[in-house]
């Protein structure tokens, strides 16, 4: 059984790999650090997330259009959006352990440890007092006030400091709150220093400086570049979005927690285009819209939050976070983003093109303002998995499953002969050939029926078809559901009907309309 979420995590992250979810990248050469590949589940799990995006955003509004632009652009674009200066990480190094890290995560995980212990302290309390006020507490108990005290002074600090790029003040934190390596415990730190995320590459067979170009860190930017383009050959009048799913690369400091820090990882990124002036009602609209998103697919509502930022980016006047309950904490998950006309001015001072729209409404040119919803896809396959990691006990075994929302599960129908002779297999492959052509099926015939269920209970495949001899007379087959374990006997003719009916995606989909 799963005794504490750090025992949850190394049970998910050894169960994606021993079921087929995600490998390390260049496993045989001991890995790639931070870079991994998505196995056979893995993709069509991946796939489904990202149809999941896909239909909500693009196919189900009017006003949203696709595009897919490459992951290298033109130097420029980088210095026009400010990655070239300003895409840093606060670094900080221990010099006893000689390990890295970001000196604004360690501050944030001193604060997150602070409100553990008022946590506590609460709970120890509610256990003594039967008729427990936890807000009288919080404002009376004196332990409680003074770790609040100290905790919003070194908040307070620590949000000037990320706000005026103060790095010594930022090492000074970590001194003044005898943070330690958090894997060594030494407090031997070195000076804080600006890291630049972008990984770089050469164009060409010349090598000399004006052939440095990027990896793209986030897919955003071949939206902006591709502005006009799009609007002038879909016709799309304001407000309207572009969507685009796409890789991106940062040369993250440190990687850690598997697929949830990655350097080469996913993106679903949507730019919505709007009145200046406009922005902050369609920021509070998309914030509405990608929470339900998140809710749909059953999500408990407790897992999921909305965390506004500390520091809001250099292009942005409002900023927050979708976090998700991760077993190693509430961290982002999506970012929404109301990105002011920044990078369409920039690009047009870059590049010397107005990029403005007539807005024949109002009879007015202007740049216009954008309001954008990012999601790592990778992130949301760990949050699904997390979510969905359970273990229980059946028959004094423990019976491992994922309980995958049934629209993103990799495989939808397995289909079973319950033994491996008297024509079971060749009518178990008759149902396999039809259903098929609709959904992601799995055929198998090796092995006790039980332990065929088993695996499939562990990679999360909601219903599964079994052929016995009874078909062979009265044509029905057991139809199998993942997490009640029920059997039912259904007609064969009735099979992709009832299979379909519970695997559609378009009925999430209509809740959110
Ligand atoms: P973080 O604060 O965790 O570094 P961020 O604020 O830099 O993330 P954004 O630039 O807003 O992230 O990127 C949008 C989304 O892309 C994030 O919400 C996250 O889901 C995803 N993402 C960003 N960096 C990574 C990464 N290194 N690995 C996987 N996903 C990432």
């Amino acid at each position: 059984m799963i005794a504490n979420d750090a025992e949850k995590f190394k049970k998910v992250i050894s169960h994606a790999k021993e079921y087929g979810f995600i490998f390390q990248s260049s496993e045989i050469y001991d890995g790639l650090s931070a870079v991994y590949d998505y196995a056979s589940y893995g993709v069509l799990l991946k796939n489904n997330i990202k149809e999941y995006w896909w239909k909500a955003m693009v196919q189900m509004h009017e006003n949203i259009v696709g595009l897919d632009t490459a992951i290298l652009m033109h130097p420029t674009t980088w210095k026009a959006s400010g990655h070239v200066d300003a895409f840093n990480d606060p670094l900080i190094d221990n010099k006893d352990s000689k390990k890295r890290y970001r000196a604004d995560n360690l501050i944030e995980d001193y604060l997150t440890k602070q409100e553990d212990k008022i946590n506590k302290e609460i709970e120890k309390a509610k256990k003594r007092f039967a008729d427990f006020d936890e807000e009288m507490f919080r404002t009376t108990n004196a332990r409680v006030l003074e770790i609040a005290e100290k905790k919003n002074v070194v908040y307070s600090r620590y949000v000037k400091a990320l706000n005026d790029n103060n790095l010594e003040e930022l090492k000074q934190i970590i001194i003044d709150c005898e943070i330690a390596d958090p894997e060594a415990g030494s407090r031997n730190w070195t000076d804080v220093r600006q890291f630049n995320l972008m990984f770089s590459t050469k164009l060409g067979a010349v090598s000399d400086e004006a052939d440095t170009i990027y990896l793209r860190p986030e897919t955003a930017q071949g939206i902006f570049v591709n502005f006009l383009n799009v609007q002038k050959t879909t016709r799309q009048k304001i407000p309207f979005g572009i969507a685009q799913i796409g890789k991106a690369f940062r040369n993250e400091i440190v990687a850690r927690q598997f697929i949830f820090r990655m350097r080469e990882f996913e993106q679903m990124e949507m730019q919505f285009f709007v009145r200046p002036g406009e922005e902050l009602n369609y920021y509070d609209h998309w914030k509405t819209t990608r929470m339900k998103w998140h809710l749909a697919l059953g999500t408990d509502e407790k897992m999921l939050k909305f965390h506004d930022h500390d520091k809001v980016a250099h292009y942005a006047n409002a900023a927050v976070d979708i976090e998700f309950n991760f077993p190693f904490g509430f961290k982002e998950l999506e970012g929404i983003h109301s990105r002011t006309n920044f990078d369409l001015t920039q690009h047009s001072e870059f590049s010397g093109k107005k990029m403005q729209y007539f807005d024949s409404e109002i009879n007015e040119s202007y740049v216009p303002y954008v309001v954008e919803t990012s999601i790592g896809c990778d992130r949301m396959f760990l949050a699904m998995l997390c979510n969905a990691y359970d273990e229980e006990i059946v028959n004094e075994d423990t019976r491992t499953v994922l309980r995958l929302p049934v629209v993103l599960a990799p495989i939808k129908v397995a289909v079973f002969p319950l033994l491996k002779k008297d024509g079971l297999p060749e009518k178990a492959l008759e149902v396999f050939n039809e259903l098929k052509f609709y959904h992601q099926c799995y055929y198998e015939e090796k092995d006790a029926i039980g332990k065929r269920y088993r695996r499939q209970d562990a990679i999360g495949t909601p219903y599964c078809i079994t052929i016995d001899h009874q078909t062979l007379t009265d044509n029905t087959v057991t139809i199998r559901e993942r997490d009640s374990m029920q059997q039912e006997r259904i007609n064969i003719e009735n099979v992709l009907k009832i299979v379909s009916d519970k695997v559609d995606m378009n009925k999430i989909l209509k809740t959110l309309a």
